[in-house]
């Protein structure tokens, strides 16, 4: 049976693979996109109805299209952005193939053979571009004899979804922080557990976040130490995207909790950080107020001062006085979301492009198998590289470096 034969293999059809695709069909290189289920899938379903995108509509696109219906300064609803890949693929004739996964891909002679869902593929070249966040990661800390509901933040959908009763929610990154507060307006009762995080102001002098991080280089900031895998910022697009702030949380009933640190006897511990992690997260919301400031005074910008956006709330009782030990029946608690992040899973491909970890080794993207490309991931270049903006740049270094090897 012949095989197909292809120059480029782009696996996965989320922004990445677009991007990729574009950039690609710029320099007039044949390819193809392989994508297991629908374009923009894991925003179909791997995440919760009430997302809204966590930058505003203005930034988080692609290059060369805006996002239909929404402000420039709105936040694109989930199903919008969905919509608006399926239309950025249409508009540059993406030629993606779904409902096709690659189950392996082994090198060969001169390129690689992907085993697919629907038959070989030979390639000269693969991109991988199959996520930054492809496996969630739950510890598995709560037996399931103990009888409360548990889910991933991937698989929650919305408050309706949880039995009655109070749930926590473990993990306050933006997932956390979003799924929390949603939980809390539903009239839940919500612990939440919060570890190390950055918080930036959602504005700052008439100014979102996302445009501060551009104009003071912070998206073009390289991985500050190799150890760090994702930096946790909390942030949210939802209900006109808004500042978290975890004691004003707590003012409207919300009980935070330190790091969780495990369970027995039916009840979690958590450690005694919780302050100091709130410290952390107010530290980096200050310095970006401060490094903003010496902006605008440098530049000689005419933007309103907004002195209270330093006002921080007194510590609320479950800060200064913290729960160190919850048990989870007396407290009423039915479920548990942790939003504790992902994982990478390389398993299908197999090629000697990975460190003893199992991530993988490249510079910029470009790895050391020659013809081996991954994009999308964090820090994959810069902060930018796993965002929605930013992931075009990385894809048209890649991209450059295919022409240069055709
Ligand atoms: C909850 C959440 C909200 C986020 N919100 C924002 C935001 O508002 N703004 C922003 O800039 N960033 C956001 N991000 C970060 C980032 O933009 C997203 O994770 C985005 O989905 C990454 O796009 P991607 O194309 O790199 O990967 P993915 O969207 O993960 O796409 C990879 C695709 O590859 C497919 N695939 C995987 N394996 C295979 C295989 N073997 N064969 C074929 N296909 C395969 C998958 O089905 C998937 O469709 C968010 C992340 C999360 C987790």
């Amino acid at each position: 049976m012949s095989v197909e034969r292809i120059q480029t293999l782009i696996v996965g059809g989320g922004q990445a693979g677009l991007a990729m695709s574009e950039q690609l069909t710029q320099r007039g290189l044949p390819h193809i996109v392989l994508e297991r289920h629908r374009i923009a899938e894991r925003w179909r379903t791997e995440r919760w109805d009430g997302l809204h995108a966590n930058g505003p509509a203005w930034h988080d696109r692609l290059p060369g299209m805006p996002i239909p219906g929404v402000e420039p300064d709105g936040f694109a609803a989930r199903n919008q952005m969905v919509d608006y890949f399926v239309a950025y693929a249409e508009r540059i004739a993406a030629p993606v193939r779904s409902g096709i996964a690659v189950t392996a891909l082994h090198r060969t002679a001169d390129g690689f053979r992907a085993e697919t869902s629907a038959g070989a593929i030979e390639a000269v070249n693969v991109v991988a571009a199959t996520g930054p966040f492809q496996r969630a990661t739950v510890p598995a800390v709560v037996p399931p004899e103990s009888g409360i509901v548990q889910m991933h933040s991937n698989a929650y959908r919305n408050p309706g979804q949880l039995p009655a009763g109070a749930v926590l929610v473990v993990g306050a990154g933006s997932s956390g922080a979003q799924i929390a507060d949603e939980l809390a307006r539903a009239g839940r009762r919500v612990y939440l557990s919060v570890g190390r995080h950055e918080r930036p102001p959602r504005q700052y002098r008439g100014r979102d976040f996302c445009w501060w991080l551009g104009v003071l280089g912070l998206w073009d900031a390289r991985r500050p130490d190799p150890a760090v895998k994702h930096v946790t910022i909390a942030v949210s697009g939802a209900y006109g995207g808004h500042t978290i702030d975890f004691r004003r949380m707590a003012a409207r009933g919300v009980t935070l909790l330190g790091r969780a640190d495990g369970f027995a006897e039916g009840a979690m511990r958590f450690a005694p950080d919780l302050a100091a992690n709130l410290a952390h997260g107010d530290a980096s919301y200050l310095s970006i107020l401060d490094a903003a400031d010496a902006y605008v005074a440098r530049e000689g910008l005419d933007l309103p001062e907004e002195p209270t956006a330093r006002h921080v709330e007194p510590d609320p009782a479950c800060v200064t006085d913290p729960t160190l030990r919850l048990d989870l029946q007396e407290s009423g608690i039915s479920a548990i979301v942790w939003a504790t992040g992902y994982a990478l899973d390389f398993g299908w491909l197999h090629a000697d492009a990975f460190d003893q970890r199992g991530a993988p080794i490249h510079q910029r993207g470009i790895s050391e198998v020659p013809g081996l490309y991954f994009l999308g991931l964090s820090w994959l270049s810069r902060r930018a590289s796993a965002f929605i903006f930013g992931v075009h740049r990385d894809a048209a270094h890649l991209a450059e470096h295919i022409a240069a090897r055709a």
